[in-house]
């Protein structure tokens, strides 16, 4: 027997599984197409435009650093990115001191 509200098309299992748990909140009828049509653009877009270049982690289209491992998404964290490593690496001795002097208070 079909489950109440269940999803009789083709979609990623966790997609899917987000629908149905969208569904079972929603009052009343609802245009099971039109969710599926919304739902399946905004995970697509998300994969189009936010994929991880460094280790192809999906990230929420708004993120602007990887959650996975720290890759700058968005061209203007890449620039205070490149900006920080600069510093860093033109300040080498000064950075080594912070960082020894932060781990002894820790
Ligand atoms: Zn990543």
């Amino acid at each position: 027997m079909r489950k109440r509200n269940q999803i009789s098309f083709t979609v990623p299992d966790e997609l899917k599984e987000r629908m149905e748990a969208a569904i079972e909140k929603l009052p009343g009828r609802w245009d099971l197409t039109k969710f599926a049509r919304v739902a399946i653009n905004e995970k697509l877009e998300r994969i189009e435009s936010n994929r991880c270049p460094k280790c192809g982690e999906l990230n929420l289209n708004e993120a602007r650093y990887c959650s996975s491992c720290g890759q700058p998404l968005t061209s203007e964290a890449q620039q205070k990115h490149e900006e920080i490593q600069k510093l860093i690496e033109d300040n080498i001795d000064l950075f080594r001191s912070i960082v020894e002097e932060r781990s002894k208070k820790l």
